[in-house]
């Protein structure tokens, strides 16, 4: 299932998100999160948003994806008294790890997750900050299944309606709270 989220901002957390033009490179508006992740208060409301949605004892581990996932998976997972799992660019994890291909715009790139990091059935909700064109929620979800977890979730704080993300995304249950 497909679904949006049923928690709303409430207002306020789009003022907290930068728009950078040309940012990596041209034709990108880069997503920029560190004026919300910098104000206690929004922090904690998207912290607790995304962990309101998983009720205790819903999910076994929280994945977070580099970079920036990583700051958002982190604190849900403690809140929600799991471990905290990253999935990594390749080559930075030290452990026998499984690795993932996507395609970004003009070349391909690799996630990768240790390959002990999920036993096989745990539940698992996954993490991201920007949901672009889908296919690096999409490589984690593929890492998470391959290590014979079950993907509970995928959460991206912000969504890119205009790349169609989700299509990748069929059959799992992404929610996303700001769209653009
Ligand atoms: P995609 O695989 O196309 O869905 O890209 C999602 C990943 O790239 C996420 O990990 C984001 O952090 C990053 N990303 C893609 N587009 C943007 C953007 N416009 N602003 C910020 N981050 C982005």
């Amino acid at each position: 299932m497909t679904t949006g989220s049923a928690y709303t901002s409430g207002g306020g957390w789009e003022d907290k998100i930068r728009t950078i033009p040309d940012f990596p490179k041209p034709g990108v508006n880069f997503k920029d999160i560190t004026p919300l992740l910098g104000d206690r208060a929004t922090f904690a409301q998207v912290v607790e948003g995304i962990a309101s949605l998983y009720g205790d004892g819903q999910v076994d581990k929280v994945c977070g994806i580099e970079a920036r996932g990583f700051i958002l998976a982190a604190p849900v997972a403690y809140r929600l008294g799991v471990g905290f799992v990253p999935i990594r660019k390749h080559g930075k994890l030290p452990f026998t790890a499984e690795a993932a291909s996507y395609e970004l715009e003009y070349s391909q790139a690799i996630l990768e997750i240790h390959s002990d990091a999920i036993q096989p059935g745990e539940r698992v909700l996954i993490v991201d900050d920007v949901l672009a064109t889908g296919g690096t929620a999409r490589a984690a979800a593929d890492l998470v299944e391959r290590l014979g977890g079950v993907v509970s979730g995928i959460v991206c704080l912000i969504e890119l309606e205009f790349l169609n993300g989700r299509s990748q995304l069929e059959g799992l249950n992404l929610q996303t709270f700001i769209r653009y």
